[in-house]
């Protein structure tokens, strides 16, 4: 098994895939001015098993196309839709979100939580707009520099690890130089990181390699997570998600 698909074993049953919450998605529906009465085309790129998905559909009314590269996490998105009776609201479709085939200004709401950086923060934000209504909104959390300074190890981790990493007002500037409008922004609590991913990732590591511990590559995955926990929680104060809501001019 390559090092993806043990990636997905490790990452399908849970309910999130990167750092984010229910209260934010609120948050960032109230920055975004929705109205709950109306009825919204929407698309949820990079949607993993769809944790935020869900809580969108409890949220809106209208339809939402939840997208992913793999159909192992939609598989689960829709079992979970099944069960809470979301399957007319929620379709699924298995795509890369540099290759999407939807019709130009098809959306009301296009969002992306923790995903827009597999294809980078302005190729994706640029090649989305196309899909999106005039006036309509993007909303869309990217790993940010919090702070106006940090320490050279972090920095030169990061530089390596996903070069377009930029503070808060480097990222709002991409997005104006795109011609969105922002209408907000804020920054992931520690809890979304903590609570909602790396300690329910740390403990599906049990059962990972349980059934795939005699695999150097599952090993050297869950090595990698726990590094990347411990230098989250050494460096939390420097980078965080931010979460960017925009309106398309
Ligand atoms: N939005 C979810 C998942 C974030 S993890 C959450 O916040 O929990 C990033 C997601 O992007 C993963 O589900 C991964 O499968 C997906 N992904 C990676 N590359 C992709 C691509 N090229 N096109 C579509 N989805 C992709």
């Amino acid at each position: 098994m390559d090092e993806m698909e043990l990636m997905m074993h490790l990452h399908r049953n849970n309910k999130r895939q990167g750092p984010g919450s229910e209260e934010f998605v609120s948050l960032a529906l109230r920055l975004a001015k929705v109205d709950t009465d109306k009825s919204y085309k929407i698309a949820d790129i990079g949607c993993g098993t769809g944790g935020q998905t869900v809580v969108l559909a409890e949220k809106l009314k209208g339809e939402i196309i939840a997208v992913d590269l793999f159909g192992e996490f939609l598989e689960n998105l829709e079992s979970c839709c099944k069960e809470e009776n979301m399957s007319a609201q929620i379709k699924t479709l298995e795509a890369s979100m540099d290759s999407l085939p939807f019709d130009k200004e098809e959306f009301d709401i296009i969002w992306s939580e923790g995903a827009v950086y597999n294809i980078g923060f302005r190729k994706g934000i640029n090649y989305w707009k196309d899909f999106i209504k005039p006036g309509g909104i993007l909303a869309v959390s990217e790993l940010s520099w919090i702070t106006n300074s940090r320490p050279k190890e972090l920095e030169d981790f990061w530089n390596g690890e996903y070069s377009e990493i930029d503070t808060v007002a480097g990222k709002i500037r991409v997005l104006e130089e795109a011609g969105y409008k922002v209408l907000g922004h804020f920054i992931l609590s520690e809890d979304c990181w903590l609570d909602n991913y790396y300690i329910p990732l740390l403990e599906s590591h049990k059962g990972f390699l349980e059934k795939f511990g005699d695999d150097e590559t599952a090993k050297m995955i869950v090595e990698r997570d726990i590094q990347e926990v411990d230098f989250y929680k050494k460096y939390k104060d420097y980078y965080s998600y931010g979460f960017y809501i925009a309106q398309k001019l």
